[in-house]
């Protein structure tokens, strides 16, 4: 299949986890990139891993922070001025944050999941959607969490967010449907990336693996996901087939969510 020709797709969170496979999936069915994160020395290993996958791929790397408006801007400008469109946004930056008890959670902590989880996916659809709106075309996945559907417990920043993208998605959805634009969100479960590695290392220290046995066993599946079975699932949704998925919410978690 080469659902991806001629088309561009931006995404952030792109250095890492479920950007990365994403990036990989779209890539090989020939997809322009823009890639957009924090980690310089992490887009530059997508960039590597792309290359080794679809060779001819156009690629456009910026360095920004999505909770800061101007660099979300300035991300969405850069993309146009290299590919003249924006065919497919997976805006899925985020981070987990600490966790801990409502009454400890504390301002500091929450403004800052919420900064980046939300006021970056809001930035993100608020510059993109207009570049859409005057394409007539164009899909947008956000990344909402299990945690955006149900309580998880000690991430008030995170559950917050992650509902608040959902809130987003939908509101959106009913706005720019008129104009060809779907937006829609993933809500993965527990899938294996850099950010869950680090949360079960936090946890189990040299047992981590342990523990993530433990973790997973709750699962209908008893596993974690792969990010590139998110990737999968992320290239369908920004491809033309899905066109007419407009404010869903898709779950990917092995059955987590329905338990
Ligand atoms: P990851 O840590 O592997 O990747 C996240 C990427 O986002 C990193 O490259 C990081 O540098 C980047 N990033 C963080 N803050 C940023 C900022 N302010 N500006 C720009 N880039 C920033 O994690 P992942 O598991 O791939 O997570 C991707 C998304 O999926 C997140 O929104 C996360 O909440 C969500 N999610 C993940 C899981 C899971 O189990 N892995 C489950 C549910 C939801």
């Amino acid at each position: 299949m080469n659902r991806f020709e001629d088309k561009v797709v931006l995404i952030t969170g792109a250095a890492s986890g479920l950007g990365q496979a994403s990036a990989l999936q779209v890539a090989k069915e020939g997809a322009k990139l823009s890639l957009v994160d924090l980690n310089q020395e992490g887009l530059e290993e997508t960039r590597k891993k792309v290359l080794l996958e679809a060779p001819e791929a156009e690629i456009l790397m910026i360095a920004a922070d999505v909770s800061k408006e101007e660099d979300v801007k300035n991300y969405v400008e850069q993309t146009i001025q290299k590919f003249s469109r924006i065919d497919g946004f997976f805006n899925n930056a985020g981070i987990e944050g600490k966790q801990n008890l409502t009454e400890d959670f504390g301002s500091a902590e929450f403004n800052k999941v919420i900064g980046i989880n939300l006021n970056g996916v809001f930035y993100g659809m608020q510059y993109v959607l207009r570049i859409m709106k005057k394409q007539g075309y164009g899909s947008i996945v956000n990344t909402a969490s299990v945690g955006g559907i149900r309580g998880v417990g000690n991430q008030s920043g995170y559950a917050a967010s992650k509902h608040g993208v959902v809130g987003l998605t939908r509101n959106s959805a009913i706005e720019y449907g008129q104009y060809g634009v779907s937006v829609k969100a993933i809500a993965p479960g527990a899938i294996m990336t850099p950010m869950v590695e680090g949360s079960l290392k936090q946890m189990g220290g040299d047992n981590w693996e342990e523990v993530g046995k433990e973790f997973v066993e709750p699962n209908p599946m008893k596993r974690f996901g792969k990010p590139e079975e998110v990737g999968y699932l992320v290239a369908f949704l920004l491809s033309d087939q899905a066109n007419f998925i407009n404010a869903a919410v898709i779950p990917i978690d092995g059955g987590q969510s329905y338990k």
